[in-house]
């Protein structure tokens, strides 16, 4: 029986979750979701860079100009940021999420080559999450965000128990300085054109599950909470593929993408 015991201990599944969709589409909802009720750690591309800037140092500055202008932070750095907190996700063993971090080719060759390796391929899955243009503007425009603990609230939909203060840390709430509706609509339209087609790819290489969230948060949250309660029972990505009940999740069931070796040149 002990050695039972130790057998799931020592090799239960730690899912890494790939997680896609356009801004407002309610990644920070579900991230955050996972990391409070099922203790996943968070990886945030946008919080990576957020948190160099508040330090403040000359690469924070230069970060901070880029995206007040609306465009994205240079790859070289922020793959370094990404490696190295994931090498520290891999040594606390919890399963964690990637959060809106593959948004082209170069960014799919890198997580490709980061997953195999840590030997987190076979853990692997993309979480896609849409909704239209209309309620992703309008999600972002009414978004508040605590700054030290990351907590994402809704002044129509998920208010702050205390006012403007976070409801986990008491921190003051803040917008994003870059919630603009100009803004926002070039950020869209970035992900339409560009972001969308790079999934497909992610998707040739790790399984792909997508979920529309224009509906209500709670339902949204029942839905995190049966996949990560299927994710605690499954022992490889084989059974991942087996076990997960597509159309349960899906609005058209998705073709089962091929697990093809990976070569560059698929890709130019
Ligand atoms: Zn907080």
């Amino acid at each position: 029986m002990w050695l039972g015991i130790l057998g799931a201990v020592l090799f239960s599944f730690k899912p890494v979750v790939i997680l896609q969709g356009p801004p407002g589409s309610g990644k920070g909802t579900c991230a955050q979701y996972l990391k409070e009720k099922h203790d996943y750690n968070h990886l945030s591309a946008g919080d990576l860079i957020r948190s160099e800037i508040e330090k403040k140092t000359e690469f924070g500055l230069q970060i901070a100009d880029i995206v007040k202008r609306g465009d994205y932070v240079d790859q070289a750095i922020m793959y370094r940021l990404i490696r190295e907190r994931v090498e520290m996700f891999v040594k606390e063993d919890k399963p964690f999420i990637i959060d809106g971090a593959v948004r082209s080719l170069d960014d799919l060759i890198f997580l490709r080559e980061l997953l195999n390796n840590l030997n987190l391929t076979s853990q692997a899955f993309l979480l896609k999450l849409d909704a239209n243009d209309e309620s992703c503007s309008r999600r972002i425009l009414h978004r508040l965000i605590c700054s030290q603990c990351a907590k994402v609230y809704n002044t129509e939909t998920a208010q702050p128990m205390n006012e403007l203060k976070c409801d986990n840390c008491s921190t003051l709430l803040q917008i994003r300085l870059n919630d603009t509706a100009e803004i926002i609509k070039k950020r869209l339209g970035f992900y339409r054109d560009q972001i969308a087609a790079v999934n497909l790819s992610i998707a040739q290489f790790i399984p792909m599950i997508s979920y529309e969230t224009n509906r209500p948060v709670e339902e949204c949250e029942e839905f995190y909470e049966n996949l990560a309660n299927k994710l605690v029972h499954l022992e490889n990505n084989d059974l991942l593929w087996a076990s997960l009940e597509w159309n349960e999740y899906t609005r058209s069931t998705p073709k089962m993408p091929k697990k093809t070796e990976f070569k560059a040149s698929n890709f130019q």
